[in-house]
């Protein structure tokens, strides 16, 4: 198969082309790094499977020769990536989302669009599953990332409609691992960074929120599995051990050991940053496990070594 994966220089964007080309597929991999990095793709630079377009999909987005799939993967996806780019955040949901599917239109290729757990917004039904149509401020500053991949949602079933383009759209929960950008904001490499420096854990508020992290092989695996399915509704995948952030403070803390110093400490971040913030957060797994067969494997403690190992070496 030939792949083309926009946002191949991404935290997760990078994971899929390094499984993809270790199954002997055809890799092409677009990304501007506006928060993607060629370091990510260092590995599989010099592979013959593997073909770097830099472009913007919000431009531009063509390749020469066939292709089976597409896998749009192309946006700032951490908050503080969204917050710093609001208008390029939407335009890669909208404009690039379009230039993508036309590509996988005039190809004749399977379409798969990268959504989120953030189209639930701020969930007032928990967990979240499929069928829930969430609870977004349409105005508020994570709009900008929420309303794009609402957007991207909807344009990619019309295309279905419309078109009969074979599209799949995976509603992607907390992911972590190696490779996340250290200054990207998130809660695991701020948290993983902070262990690895023997800095301050900053736990914003009370710590009371919940999330339910999911190790980036998983993801990868949930993804592949519905990009070859025959599913065309949108799938949860995530790993549903939902805790507290300050629990899972003390899960960094815990997995840096021995040797992580840190204090854990409640921080009040500026105003914005934590704006909309959603309270809890859980998927709902069930449709992943009876149409996938997918679980995830890789418990906590495992993946929060795996991390902390790679930002070992990056961090200094
Ligand atoms: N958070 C935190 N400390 C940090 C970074 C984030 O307590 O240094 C919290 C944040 O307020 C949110 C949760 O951790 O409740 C997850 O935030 P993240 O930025 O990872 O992304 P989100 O899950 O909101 O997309």
């Amino acid at each position: 198969m030939r792949i083309l994966i926009t946002g191949g220089a991404g935290f997760i964007g990078s994971h899929l082309c390094e499984r993809l080309i270790g199954e002997g597929h055809d890799v092409v991999a677009m990304d501007n790094f506006i928060t993607g990095s060629p370091a990510n793709l260092a590995h599989v630079k010099g592979s013959s499977h593997f073909t770097f377009i830099k472009a913007d999909i919000s431009e531009w987005c063509e390749v020469e020769g066939p292709l089976d799939a597409v896998m749009n993967l192309a946006s700032p996806a951490s908050p503080v990536g969204y917050l710093d780019n609001p208008i390029a955040t939407m335009r890669a949901g909208s404009h690039g989302t379009y230039n993508a599917l036309e590509v996988a239109r005039v190809k004749h290729a399977r379409f798969l669009q990268a959504s989120t757990s953030e189209v639930y917004g701020d969930p007032l039904e928990h967990p979240q599953t499929e069928t829930y149509w969430g609870n977004v401020n349409c105005i508020g500053v994570r709009s900008v990332y929420d309303e794009a991949k609402r957007y991207a949602e909807a344009i990619t079933m019309a295309y279905r409609r419309t078109y009969g383009v074979q599209t799949r759209i995976i509603r992607i929960f907390n992911t972590y691992g190696p490779r996340m950008a250290l200054n990207d904001g998130r809660v695991v490499p701020n948290f993983v960074a902070q262990a690895v420096r023997n800095e301050p854990i900053t736990v914003y508020g009370d710590g009371s929120a919940t999330r339910a992290f999911c190790y980036v092989s998983d993801l990868v695996d949930g993804m592949l599995r519905l990009l070859w399915s025959d599913e065309v509704m949108p799938v949860n995948v995530g790993n549903p051990n939902e805790m507290t952030v300050l629990e899972f403070a003390q899960a960094v803390h815990a997995a840096g050991q021995p040797g992580c110093k840190s204090d854990i400490v409640f921080f009040q971040p500026k105003a914005d940053r934590v704006a909309d913030d959603p309270q809890r957060r859980k998927p709902d797994i069930t449709r992943a496990r009876t149409i996938l067969g997918w679980e995830p494997k890789v418990a906590l403690d495992e993946g929060l070594r795996r991390t902390i190992d790679y930002f070992r070496t990056i961090v200094h």
